[in-house]
């Protein structure tokens, strides 16, 4: 067998359909798939034009960030933390955001990739909230990352002078453009009917985008019901709960992921399970939020029902999936007092099968297994936090965290050396990055709040 790399003598958690976990192991890649995985002595044979001792390596597949936000990167630290919900999303977060330029937005997307790729996420789903669209998806496409991707999707007439159909039509053929510019057909990047969610979008057109992802192969993911304010609006406005809602729209299913999902009741958890729609949780963001999750979210429930529940890092503040996975394998076995909750092999399937079968790709990435994407992640283990190495899955999990992720492959390609973007320029991006940030502040208008003098 010939292979471009082999990689060997490492440590790898492999996700395989029998949840390998293999001492001195071995991979092998070709072009960009995985052609071989397992021990190192049955790997000795394969003819492979580099070989790396992987030594001080713990491999693992590569993250899956089902949710986040990839364009507000530049507003990180502005906005205030204790002000309530609708106040942050009305008065803070969408004003800076919407006052982004083009260049602005690229830039933005551009440091978020740099701090997934260097903490081990190799495939994302934005949270659909770019607005340069087309200098966005550039930019994505020139990191290496794998994604689904959409452009800012609304169309609920807030103003009552407003022509509401032409608001839907419009959001609608923006959906279709996209898709057409951007089609999956296999490859990396791709455009997504993504909805912002919560109460924006009308019942026309949550029905045509799910029509869309249906004859397309897509998906649609949208916000929903962090806190109680979707849940009473549609109680006010139609009767029921979102979910139940939605379920009499005819767009539940498997094209469907909803997240947050915090402040749902019993009757939306199972029907989430019965239709196939996938939810994804933030549990970063929840808590830094204060959404209420240990009180009151169903993921305990939701899981033990079948829901596929993937994980998120949400807003603008950490890119970290290891930090995620360790808030997981710890939130709800507090909240429940019940230390069977979401043990840390639950969290990483969440982080990597589930939130591949999200976008739709499982059986190509997720796990590290012949014919799988050689998307995977090299964990330096010669760190102090990864001594002694005795169970790697707990480690992962409640020892270590992204800072340890040395190399990061996708599609073949080695897209993180050495703790460093391989096709990013980081020292540009990052001087880039602080003097948009400070130029969108100061034409905002908008104090920069700080308890304690900034001098
Ligand atoms: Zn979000």
């Amino acid at each position: 067998m010939q292979a471009n790399t082999l990689i060997t003598g490492a440590t790898l958690i492999t996700m395989d359909a029998q949840r390998r976990v293999i001492r001195d192991g071995a991979l092998a890649f070709a072009g960009d798939a995985i052609v071989a995985v397992g021990k190192a002595a049955d790997l000795a044979g394969i003819e492979a034009g580099k070989v790396i001792d992987g030594g001080g390596f713990l491999l693992t597949p590569g993250f899956v960030n089902a949710h986040v936000h990839i364009t507000e990167t530049l507003i990180r630290g502005f906005v205030p933390g204790d002000l309530p919900f609708d106040d942050i999303l009305g008065k803070w977060v969408i004003p800076l955001y919407k006052g982004h330029s083009p260049a602005e937005q690229a830039v933005a997307a551009k440091l978020a990739i740099a701090a997934m790729l260097r903490t081990g996420t190799t495939s994302f789903i934005e949270a659909g909230t770019i607005i340069a669209f087309d200098e966005v998806m550039a930019a994505i496409a020139g990191t290496g990352i794998r994604a689904r991707a959409g452009r800012w999707t609304e169309d609920r007439a807030w103003d009552p002078a407003a022509d509401a159909q032409a608001l839907t039509r419009d959001a609608f053929a923006a959906l279709e453009r996209d898709l057409a510019a951007y089609p999956q057909d296999g490859r990396r990047i791709a455009a997504w009917p993504i909805l912002i969610g919560h109460m924006t979008a009308t019942d026309a057109l949550w029905q045509r985008t799910a029509d869309l992802a249906r004859r397309t192969g897509t998906r649609i993911s949208a916000h929903l019901s962090p806190v109680g304010g979707d849940a009473a609006w549609y109680l006010a406005q139609t009767g029921k709960r979102p979910v139940a809602h939605f379920a009499d729209l005819g767009v539940l299913g498997p094209h469907l992921n909803l997240v947050h999902m915090v402040h749902v009741d019993a009757a939306e958890a199972d029907l989430v399970a019965r239709s196939g729609t996938h939810v994804t949780h933030c549990p970063d963001a929840a808590l830094r939020s204060g959404y209420g999750v240990t009180r009151h979210g169903l993921f305990p429930e939701m899981a033990a029902a079948g829901v596929n529940i993937a994980l998120g890092t949400d807003g603008a503040d950490n890119h970290d999936m290891m930090r995620v996975l360790s808030l997981m394998a710890s939130l709800f076995r507090d909240a429940r007092e019940d230390r069977s909750l979401f043990p840390a092999h639950r969290a990483l399937e969440m982080a990597t099968l589930n939130g591949a079968k999200v976008m739709g790709l499982e059986g190509t990435v997720g796990a590290l297994a012949p014919g799988m994407k050689a998307d995977f992640v090299a964990h330096d283990i010669r760190r102090p936090e990864w001594v002694p190495l005795t169970n790697p899955v707990e480690q992962l999990v409640a020892s270590a965290d992204g800072r340890g992720v040395h190399s990061v492959w996708v599609d073949g390609v080695r897209v993180v050396a050495n703790h460093r973007c391989t096709l990013i320029d980081e020292g540009a991006l990052q001087a880039e990055g602080q003097a948009m940030a400070e130029a969108i502040l100061a034409r905002s208008g908008l104090p920069l709040v700080s308890e304690w003098p900034i001098i």
